[in-house]
């Protein structure tokens, strides 16, 4: 096999030769020349073996930095334990980051291995990148290692949390937890430092926590905190900087509600069904990271937790409270609008439709107009509780002697 880096002939193109000749890897030189893993993998590197023995035991003496990357990355969720050993993975388009991770980790005994192997679900060879230590390296247990007194530095571990897990959209930071438990305990270490964050419910982990800045200042407060730390992680600042272009996605989804329409004239008044039909658009810019405004399976796992579930197969005056009296295809709208904006703070417009030939259009308040003005008082106003206090009620329950007393004075 031919390099087209450097033109040599080679028995096996791996990243021995690659690193030294180019400073790619395989899956990245894959993607610079458009080939498929398949074609560049040799069949020896497929499911290639990796010992425990060519791993070397942590340092004697740790840094402080090393503990802290540990901690963070631990914190954020993102170490897995898979064969004895413990991983750390990382993408293929920011591998200067999980290097950077590295030159720390490495003080554990972690090295860096790009595995490739034949995925029979999607029929051809794949590849993930990941930092590997043996787990029996990080005994006595991890935990005691994670951790260590006096805990490492708080504001550097945000940083590195951040920088791997943290996306901004609509001038929010979102970040999400597996576990619940570690998710709050962030929340509180910004809040003791003026940092507000709300915790949302986070669809894809039923034990997991989402954490979104509660304002933009918020934003802007958390950001100016680790600042100086992102800018010594390859690609983390420009991440949350660069002005790639903006463009709207949309999301459609399905659901099967009856309605009736309270002292409504005609047919509506009575019960009836159909499928609704809503389309969720959201626009703001492409991640340099993720290549998307927001993952449709994102935006799809929101909607269906927020609406779909909530909606499918009920009837709408009674699925929720703010549509009883009226659940129009409009009422539906602002509804559904203030359940998705706190979650899509990118949300442009809704359409909604309760036949092919009849739909509705909204565009609502941002989230931070909507925080400042709360629900919209058209769906409060049977739940508001000055309804049933006008002293006018009171000439209902009086006497009809009373009445003419009232109607003397
Ligand atoms: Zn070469």
């Amino acid at each position: 096999m031919q390099c087209l880096e450097c033109d040599e002939s080679l028995d096996c193109l791996d990243n021995r030769h690659l690193l030294r000749c180019c400073g790619l890897t395989l899956q990245e030189y894959a993607l610079r020349h458009q080939l498929p893993l398949d074609v560049v993998v040799h069949g020896d590197l497929l499911g290639h073996p990796d010992p425990i023995a060519g791993y070397s035991p942590p340092l004697r003496h740790l840094s402080e930095t090393a503990r802290a990357v540990l901690r963070a990355v631990n914190w954020a969720g993102l170490l897995q334990r898979d064969d004895g050993f413990v991983l750390l993975p990382g993408e293929v388009k920011r591998l200067d980051l999980l290097f950077w991770d590295l030159q720390w980790l490495r003080e554990y005994g972690f090295k860096f291995r790009q595995e490739y192997r034949y995925s029979e679900s999607s029929h051809r060879v794949v590849a993930r990148n990941l930092l590997k230590a043996p787990a029996i390296h990080l005994e006595p247990s991890l935990e005691s290692r994670l951790s260590p007194v006096p805990p490492p530095d708080f504001v550097f571990c945000l940083a590195v949390i951040v920088a791997h897990i943290g996306e901004l959209q609509a001038g929010y930071l979102f970040m999400q937890f597996s576990r619940r438990s570690d998710g709050q305990t962030l929340a509180l270490e910004l809040a003791r430092r003026g940092i507000e964050v709300e915790e949302l419910d986070a669809a894809d982990h039923p034990q997991g926590i989402l954490l979104r800045t509660a304002t933009r200042p918020d934003t802007q407060r958390l950001m100016a905190l680790i600042d100086s730390y992102l800018k010594e992680m390859p690609g983390a600042l420009e991440r949350f900087q660069q002005q790639t272009p903006e463009v709207t996605v949309s999301k459609e989804l399905v659901f099967d509600s009856a309605h009736f329409i309270t002292d409504h004239p005609a047919k509506c008044a009575n019960l009836h069904g159909g499928r609704y039909l809503l389309h969720v658009k959201v626009r703001g810019r492409i991640d340099p990271v993720t290549g998307c405004v927001v993952d449709y399976g994102y935006l799809k796992r929101v909607a269906n937790r927020q609406i779909v579930e909530r909606f499918d197969h009920h009837n709408l005056n009674y699925a929720a409270s703010e549509l009883s009296w009226r659940s129009s295809t409009e009422m539906l709208c602002v509804y559904i609008w203030e359940r998705l904006i706190g979650y899509l703070p990118g949300l442009v417009e809704l359409e909604l439709y309760e036949t092919p030939q009849s739909w509705c259009t909204y565009r609502g308040p941002d989230l931070e107009r909507f925080q400042a003005s709360g629900s919209d008082s058209l769906l409060t106003h049977f739940t508001d509780k000055s309804l049933g206090r006008s002293p006018l009620r009171s000439l209902v329950t009086e006497t009809p002697a009373m009445l003419r007393e009232v109607v003397k004075a």
